[in-house]
């Protein structure tokens, strides 16, 4: 059998495919099959790509915004153009539908979009005569070497929430993607070069904690942008700032839906169905918890059940059409059965049961089918922590008071939702909830590339969030200019050009 194809780095504007010492493997989740091989990165490597980044620093911050900004005018026609393609690599990698992999190349597209008009965000402020003859102004400049370190689960959207923001500033960046889906940031960056971005000014390099350590502690890089769990953000937010440099850490989540008496049922089901099941789970915006309130519950978990049990689960990688695919990995998918495993010799019940689900033409995947656990107990393993895989618990409660206060436990706080009519709950809900992002009436509150990201507690680390005016923010440094000019000694003042005119 031929080997594995080693995927390639782009360091110092050079496209390399040499074998490191250490290699990781990727497979392909719908088949367990082996489909690449990724070289670890040591601090060599990165000081290599931190030279080539350097190099190109100066004239990529010399270069006008808004030819930066053309540059991303042609990077986003030709993802756009090649969205289909790469959605496609995504599913080979990841095991999103094809549905799901294209929409998160949109949402990457919009990023691109978003970054296009920086020219307007980037304009500074002035005050003239602050004192007499003085003039003051504060303009935004680039940082530098800026990196990226970024997740599994959207191996396209989640690297394009950062670069294209960093770049159209004026920095050079460094992705590090996952060393579980390498292979759509490679395809994405050739298309960033064609688009005429110059060589050095974005690298990819690869690897697991060394390469990230590396990147952490260079002297010369200024920031580091991370997606991933809570536990690396932590340990990410804490060796950055240890070393100075300025960080945005996003971490994992447990996202609660609250199902008020008064909801449109339907609207709500639907609503639970995609955000829990959606992505096979594997979402940071993903709902894991449901609280029903008071006496909706049962037709609630009833119609969820029916609905969610007819969902098509399937390979993602040759074309069929399902509403659900694989998870990223055998040892993930053990994870997440051990969850529902342990709620249920807890006593909770497994109202819908994915652990059967068997995909004929992908033995050697990893499938694990749509799961609701009911009556889940608040403090289990299942309600406290992120499963990041498709079950979804419930939590049956009394009251929208308990429903927050059940909230204030939480360790995370990105998304939470409400369904209700009633627009003084759903205010009371909005005030309240211990989340960042918050959803009313809708399923998943993900912030579009606008919008930041606005996760709270462990599901974010640090002051200045990914996406909207604050991801321009985090990507530039101030600098505030005061401004006094003598008289000049070779000006004659009596010289009638000087002296004050009568308007034309
Ligand atoms: P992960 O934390 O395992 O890995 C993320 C990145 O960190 C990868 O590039 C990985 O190579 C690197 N890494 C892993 N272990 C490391 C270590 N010990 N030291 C240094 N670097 C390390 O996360 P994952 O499993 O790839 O992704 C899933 C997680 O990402 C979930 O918890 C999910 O909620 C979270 N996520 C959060 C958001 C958000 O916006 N809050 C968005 C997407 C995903």
């Amino acid at each position: 059998m031929p080997a594995a194809p080693l995927c390639r780095s782009l360091i110092n504007g050079e496209w390399s495919e040499s074998p490191t010492e250490r290699l990781g493997e990727v497979f392909n989740p719908s088949t367990g099959d082996l489909i690449g091989q990724v070289p670890m990165h040591t601090s060599d490597d990165v000081d290599r790509a931190v030279a080539g980044a350097l190099k190109a620093f100066p004239a990529w911050r010399e270069t006008p915004a808004a030819d930066r900004a053309r540059v991303m005018f042609r990077f986003r026609d030709l993802l756009e153009r090649h969205a289909d393609e790469i959605a496609k690599v995504v599913s080979r990698e990841h095991g999103k539908t094809f549905a799901e992999s294209r929409a998160s190349v949109q949402r990457g597209v919009e990023m691109i979009e978003f970054s296009c008009g920086l020219p307007s965000l980037l304009v500074g402020e002035n005050l003239p005569n602050l004192a007499p003859g003085v003039d003051a102004d504060t303009m935004r400049y680039p940082l530098g070497v800026v990196a990226g370190i970024t997740p599994f689960n959207f191996p396209a959207m989640v690297p394009l929430w950062m670069y294209p923001v960093a770049i159209t500033c004026g920095n050079c960046f460094i992705l590090k993607p996952s060393p579980r889906v390498p292979f759509s940031s490679l395809r994405i960056g050739e298309l960033l070069l064609e688009a005429g971005l110059p060589e050095g000014v974005f690298s990819i390099v690869h690897g697991d904690k060394e390469c990230v350590d590396a990147l952490l502690t260079h002297p010369a890089i200024k920031a580091i942008s991370f997606v991933g769990s809570t536990a690396v953000a932590k340990y990410i937010y804490s060796t950055g700032c240890a070393n100075g440099k300025r960080v945005q850490a996003a971490g994992g989540a447990k996202n609660h839906l609250i199902i008020m008496p008064d909801a449109d049922i339907d609207q709500a089901v639907h609503g639970l169905q995609s955000s829990a099941f959606g992505c096979a789970g594997e979402r940071c915006m993903a709902g894991s918890l449901a609280m029903p309130v008071g006496g909706i519950a049962d037709e609630l978990v009833e119609k969820l059940c029916d609905s969610a049990g007819q969902m098509s689960v399937g390979r993602s990688d040759n074309g069929g059409k399902f509403d659900m695919g694989p998870l990223i990995s055998r040892e993930h998918l053990d994870r997440v059965r051990t969850f529902i495993d342990g709620a249920e010799s807890e006593g909770a019940n497994v109202a819908l049961d994915g652990r059967t689900t068997a995909v004929a033409d992908g033995p050697g995947g990893y499938f694990l089918g749509p799961t609701v656990v009911d009556h889940v107990e608040p403090g289990t393993r299942l309600a406290k922590e992120e499963v990041f895989g498709p079950v979804l618990s419930v939590n049956r409660v009394g009251s929208l008071e308990e429903a927050l206060a059940l909230g204030e436990q939480c360790e995370f706080g990105n998304g939470a939702v409400i369904f209700t009519r009633d627009g003084r709950a759903a205010r009371e809900f909005k005030q309240r909830f211990n989340a960042g992002m918050i959803g009313i009436n809708v399923g998943v509150p993900a912030p579009m590339a606008w919008f930041p990201f606005t996760g709270w507690n462990s599901s974010f680390f640090g002051d200045l969030h990914i996406q909207g005016q604050e991801g321009m923010l985090f990507y530039t440094q101030q600098r505030t200019t005061m401004t006094r000019w003598p008289e000049s000694r070779m000006i004659d003042r009596h010289d009638p050009v000087w002296r004050p005119g009568k308007g034309s």
